[in-house]
């Protein structure tokens, strides 16, 4: 059965080897080390760093395919790789737009996809000028490394701005800006494509973020207008496709109101592996977006994404700034006797304030009902205490 090296140690690895196993498929990791969170749950753990090429070779020996649970392993190494013979997947040439904001916003722009304006922030002068193209609208971004928003800046003055640009290039951040969209709310599109081409996408969810943080994942989106959803499912295939995307893709997407006052797409960002918002599909789909990820990397055929509720709802288990008394263990067992239809997802993680340590999911008929058990079993996870508004539960 195939060997699927896997460079990175999180979560999505985690939860990839939950897939492997049941396919009968077998994970190799490259961790960081045999604590972290994939690697308590794989048997086949190489201990290394992912930006040393004699690691990552290692890693790769023998194994069917070679695939990321982050996009940062530098594309120097798997151009190395490829050139040797190794089946990588996605392919640097495709990663490297899940890699720089600028570099995506660009691509994206070239492929016709609707982004808001942006431009290259190289000095003081560069951000004094997309101030005013923008009317002081302004998004600053690191172009690469950032992630649950440490890396996104809304400067509220000029002066603000300067400063903020100042101090980031003299630290060598690349920089970017982008207007700041008036939001409605933030969708995400999803879609698996193969080395052969096949694409297979998932219905569109609506993420709900607090604090740059992605908080929770309704699917499908609910109240999104039917033609809004074919363009958000249709921009995720086409892009898979012309950015030549193997396994998973995510498109984070603004839903905004236009100039004309009607609800507009526009694209955030892109990431080729599993992602946060695809979660729900482990409970509330024919296909998990990890046990596809598996599929598409090995070019096998494509799993079914039908949904198997009506709504499937996750909410993410975030670190409390102060861990509670009563242990996790403790916790799960509330959760479990107050909510039996809730999944619980943990990542064997240690607590640290605001960490991602874990996910619920819950499928339900009601949208009401399912978000607040989603989310009452998700904060009680977090607390120790059950939110006001479930106390009639
Ligand atoms: P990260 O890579 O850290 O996830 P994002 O670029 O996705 O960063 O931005 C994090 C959050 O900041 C987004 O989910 C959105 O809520 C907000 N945001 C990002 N860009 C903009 C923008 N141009 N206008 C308004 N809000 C934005």
């Amino acid at each position: 059965m195939p060997i699927v090296a896997v460079i990175g140690d999180g979560q999505l690895a985690r939860m990839m080897q939950t897939a492997a196993i049941e396919l009968g498929q077998s994970l190799r990791l490259l961790a960081s080390s045999k604590d972290a969170s994939a690697a308590q749950v794989c048997s086949d753990v190489l201990l290394g760093d992912y930006t040393n090429l004699e690691h990552v070779r290692l890693a790769a020996l023998g194994a069917d395919a070679v695939t990321f649970d982050h996009e940062h392993v530098p594309n120097e190494h798997l151009d190395a790789l490829i050139a040797e013979g190794i089946n990588v997947q996605p392919r640097p040439e495709a990663l490297i737009f899940a890699q720089d904001k600028l570099e995506m916003r660009k691509k994206l722009q070239s492929l016709g996809a609707p982004v808001p304006p942006f431009a290259r922030i190289d000095s003081l002068e560069d951000a004094q000028a997309f101030w005013d193209q923008v009317h002081g609208e302004v998004c600053l971004k690191a172009r690469r490394g950032g992630y649950d928003g440490h890396g996104v800046w809304f400067p509220d003055t000029q002066e603000e701005l300067s400063t903020l640009v100042q101090e980031l290039l003299e630290a060598g951040t690349p920089l970017m800006a982008e207007e700041k969209v008036a939001l409605r709310g933030e969708l995400s599109a999803m879609v698996a494509r193969t080395p052969s081409g096949v694409t297979q996408a998932w219905p569109v969810v609506e993420s709900v973020q607090r604090d740059g943080v992605c908080a929770e994942a309704v699917a499908p989106a609910p109240a999104l207008p039917v033609a809004l959803r074919q363009q958000a499912e249709e921009l995720s295939v086409s892009l898979a496709n012309g950015l030549g995307v193997t396994g998973v893709l995510a498109v984070e997407l603004f839903l905004c109101q236009g100039a004309q006052g009607a609800l507009e797409l526009s694209v955030n960002e892109l990431a080729m592996r599993p992602h946060n918002t695809g979660h729900w599909t482990q409970d509330g789909c024919c296909t998990s977006q990890f046990e596809q990820h598996l599929r598409a990397v090995l070019d096998l055929p494509l799993g079914d994404t039908h949904t198997t509720a009506e709504y499937t709802v996750m909410a993410n288990v975030l670190g409390a700034p102060e861990d509670p008394v009563m242990p996790m263990q403790q916790r799960v067992i509330e959760v479990m006797r107050r909510y039996p239809k809730a999944k619980i997802h943990l990542y064997g993680k240690e607590h640290r304030p605001g960490r991602k340590i874990g996910h619920v999911n819950y499928c339900g008929e009601d949208l009401a009902h399912t978000r607040a058990a989603a989310n009452a079993a998700a904060y009680f996870l977090v607390h120790a205490t059950w939110p006001d508004h479930t106390s009639e539960h």
